[in-house]
């Protein structure tokens, strides 16, 4: 693992420059089927590495994947996510608490406003729960799952997705479902998957993990 580096950073809705941790690169040892990665060492840890791919601002909690600097937000936008961060029940609740998925929220409810695609906000949900899973924290696992299942249905139907991108989206949608226990659904979603492969040779692997997913998703269902 590299040095971190620490540089500032100016939160563009509130103004306020704070220093942030960027882990530069980790080692992962594979991907488990929601495709969290495998990371070395403690779970927390891993779950840190996870966290710093989004940035909040201490002060007026938004956050954002995109670097702070890259991001060019209009006066309407501003306004809006001033709007959502202070009417928004979660954070106001655990805000100062800090749990470590708060930022992949925050980020989603800023996402929401700058009208980021519905595979985005599904992505930051999918992270969050993947870093719940990491800090055992169970209910809002399934949460952060159901959120992301939500965002990636919605994605399929309005984002024009093709590819690599079109297979992947619908497996999660697939393993979200097993994973929150719909294993029906989940078959009907891994063979939707596999259609959209068509035996392409760049994503042999995703028709491996579908063959494997189905069979423990029959195994459940029975
Ligand atoms: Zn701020």
């Amino acid at each position: 693992m590299g040095e971190p580096s620490r540089p500032y950073v100016v939160c563009p809705v509130c103004g306020h420059a704070f220093r942030v941790t960027y882990a530069s690169t980790y080692v992962t040892v594979g991907r488990e089927a929601d495709l969290c990665p495998k990371i070395p060492g403690r779970p927390s840890d891993g779950a840190r590495l996870i966290r710093s791919a989004v940035t909040m601002c201490p002060v007026c909690s938004f956050a954002a994947g995109e670097a702070f600097d890259e991001l060019d937000l209009t006066f309407d936008e501003r306004y809006g996510i001033e709007e959502r961060l202070k009417e928004d029940g979660l954070l106001k609740v655990f805000r100062k608490g800090q749990p470590p998925w708060l930022g992949f929220h925050a980020a989603e409810v800023c996402g929401k406003e700058r009208s980021l695609r519905s595979r985005e906000l599904g992505d930051l949900c999918l992270r969050a729960s993947w870093v719940c899973r990491k800090e055992k924290e169970r209910p809002f696992e399934s949460t952060f799952q159901l959120r992301a299942l939500r965002h990636f249905m919605r994605s399929l139907q309005e984002d024009d997705l093709i590819g690599r991108e079109l297979s992947v989206t619908t497996y999660l949608v697939g393993e979200l479902n097993r994973r929150l226990g719909n294993h029906r659904e989940a078959l009907n979603w891994y063979v939707n998957a596999g259609r959209t492969t068509e035996g392409d040779p760049r994503v042999a692997w995703l028709d491996r993990l579908i063959d494997r997913q189905s069979k423990l998703a029959r195994e459940q269902a029975a």
